[in-house]
């Protein structure tokens, strides 16, 4: 995706890494390859990698320009975070992408995060001597209140993973009073609101977008990779509830399939977008071209 316009919406994407990254039998534990190799082989040539038995997964933050505001939508892993490898991402990419966009940190007027996971928070913050603080001095960060608690209470407790994500990333945006914890209703304005798709992580939400009766939605990690719209039951490894993550996979397919509305994975490779077409009791993703 370059950028898709939606009524007097443009959405454009900043991408922190991309390329082959897992194979399929490593991520979903109901993987079946017989399965597997017959939907790959149909499947748009952007989307796997046969040399290498990967899947292609990209990283990437959407920017969203309304009429009235500058949003962001995830926020990769960041800098400066001392994630091991393989999350260790060079930080220029993402720099070189944001400034790409025509922004400035302070240009930013509200932060979203689909959730609080690793690859989808970690611009939230920058290291300023020795401290955590808010990148977007001028941003109000929208987290589902929920989601924000669970990873305070795993942390609190120890729980691995989050590690350090809940402490680098989210405590620091509230202790700067820029957060704002929101519930599952929660609506910016006529042209932004969520929508909740728990499972992935226990208060995963959908950004959905509409201007001039166009519509899209940013789905975060309902979907890692098209092979789910073919098998929505394929939970991943990273699914905090798999059985959950399925039944909202499950859903928001049903209901956005033949719609129209633009759907925007974080972790689709170029062209990204795709509109959904039911398939029987499965569904086919089509790349917007
Ligand atoms: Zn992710």
């Amino acid at each position: 995706m370059r950028q898709l316009t939606i009524g007097d919406v443009t959405i454009t994407s900043i991408i922190e890494r991309d390329g082959p990254w897992r194979r399929p039998e490593e991520m979903f534990p109901a993987y079946n390859s017989e399965v597997g190799r017959r939907y790959l082989a149909e499947l748009d040539p952007e989307v796997f990698d046969p040399a290498s038995g990967r899947m292609v997964i990209t990283y990437q933050t959407y920017v969203v320009r309304t009429p009235k505001h500058t949003i962001l939508i995830d926020t990769c892993t960041g800098e400066d975070k001392g994630y091991p490898a393989p999350m260790d991402f060079p930080k220029q990419p993402w720099l070189d992408g944001f400034a790409a966009a025509g922004l400035k940190f302070e240009d930013i007027d509200y932060v979203f995060c689909t959730h609080l996971h690793i690859d989808h928070c970690g611009w939230n913050t920058v290291l300023r001597n020795g401290r955590w603080v808010p990148t977007f001095p001028k941003a109000k960060y929208i987290f589902h209140k929920r989601e924000y608690a669970a990873w305070e209470e795993a942390t609190k407790r120890g729980a691995t993973p989050p590690g350090n994500v809940w402490r680098f990333n989210c405590e620091p945006v509230v202790a700067a009073g820029q957060a704002q914890l929101v519930d599952d209703d929660f609506e910016l304005d006529d042209t932004l609101w969520l929508t909740p798709t728990p499972g992935h992580s226990p208060c995963h939400c959908c950004v959905n977008i509409r201007s001039r009766g166009q519509q899209a939605v940013v789905i975060g990690d309902l979907m890692h990779h098209a092979l789910q719209c073919r098998e929505p039951d394929w939970s991943t490894i990273f699914d905090w509830d798999p059985a959950q993550a399925a039944q909202s996979r499950r859903r928001f397919l049903g209901e956005v399939a033949g719609t129209g509305k633009f759907v925007l994975p974080i972790h689709f490779p170029h062209p990204t977008t795709g509109l959904v077409e039911a398939d029987g009791a499965r569904f086919r993703y089509k790349f917007v071209r």
